[in-house]
């Protein structure tokens, strides 16, 4: 972090009838002068053994918030941002404070900035991390619960908490195209959407997952099919290109 050797980059999140970018996600990348570009696959976990994660992660969410308060400023329009937050932030006591420092520091609105947590980080201690989140909603955060489907859908937690958006795993995705995959998916978005909730398909990348999707209602979609993760220029010109704003 000192020597500037991570970067942010973004994936644009299309809205899935008309393909217009609606949002992005911020995926932190690490270009080291020794070992060249180092995907998050190989570091993150690394860094949530030894407790660095965090700090990456404040990282990842001061860049986004400088990079929307420049597009403010510069009177662009601005689109929600899903930053992921590893589930060690919730040992942290002043982690709240932190957040919001952070967003007053840049003069952000809430609703600019969504949280992304892994459905895992529900397995472990969903006690904590369910109190964490009602408490982040009733100081108005947003949320997203990621990979949803890859592992032990946390089934339960979608009782008692309420998120604003479920993100399917690409693993669900990948059923597409195989009989009792597909019914799998269509009966797990119908749950979804009869608790109010805005789904985002993750990792979508054929034509063919667009249009099952789209039956489905899904709300948006992300996926190498519209765009891989880009450095925040050229995830600028691609909004431009596809917007005209
Ligand atoms: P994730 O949060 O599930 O992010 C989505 C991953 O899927 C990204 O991998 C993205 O590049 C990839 N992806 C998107 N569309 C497609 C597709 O169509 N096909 C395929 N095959 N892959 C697709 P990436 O950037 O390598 O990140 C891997 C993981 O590292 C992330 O998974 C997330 O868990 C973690 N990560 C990345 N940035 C951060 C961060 O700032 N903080 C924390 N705590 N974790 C992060
Ligand atoms: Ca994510
Ligand atoms: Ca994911």
């Amino acid at each position: 972090l000192e020597n500037n050797e991570f970067t942010v980059y973004l994936q644009p999140k299309v809205d899935i009838n008309s393909e217009i970018p609606v949002g992005c996600e911020a995926l932190v990348r690490w270009i080291s002068p020794e070992k060249g570009f180092i995907a998050p696959g190989d570091f993150i976990p690394l860094f949530e053994k030894n407790g660095f994660v965090t700090e990456v992660d404040f990282f990842v969410l001061e860049q986004v918030c400088r990079m929307l308060r420049r597009r403010m400023d510069e009177g662009l329009p601005v689109f929600p941002v899903n930053v992921n937050q590893s589930r060690l932030h919730v040992n942290d006591r002043m982690y709240l404070s932190m957040l919001q420092d952070m967003l007053n520091k840049y003069n952000i609105p809430m609703n600019m900035v969504v949280f992304e947590i892994t459905e895992s980080a529900f397995i472990e201690d969903s006690k904590t991390m369910v109190g964490l989140i009602n408490k982040m909603k009733a100081l108005g955060f947003s949320f997203s619960m990621d990979d949803f489907g890859s592992g032990y859908s946390s089934l339960s937690s979608l009782n008692v908490m309420h998120f604003d958006t479920i993100k399917l795993d690409k693993s669900l995705i990948d059923y597409i195209g195989d009989r009792n995959g597909e019914k799998l998916l269509l009966h797990i978005t119908q749950l979804l959407q009869s608790f109010g909730m805005t789904i985002t398909a993750e990792g979508v990348e054929t034509s063919d997952q667009v249009e099952f999707l789209k039956n489905l209602h899904c709300d948006d979609i992300q996926g190498y099919y519209f765009s891989k993760p880009l450095p925040v220029n050229e995830f600028e010109d691609f909004v431009r290109k596809h917007t005209g704003l």
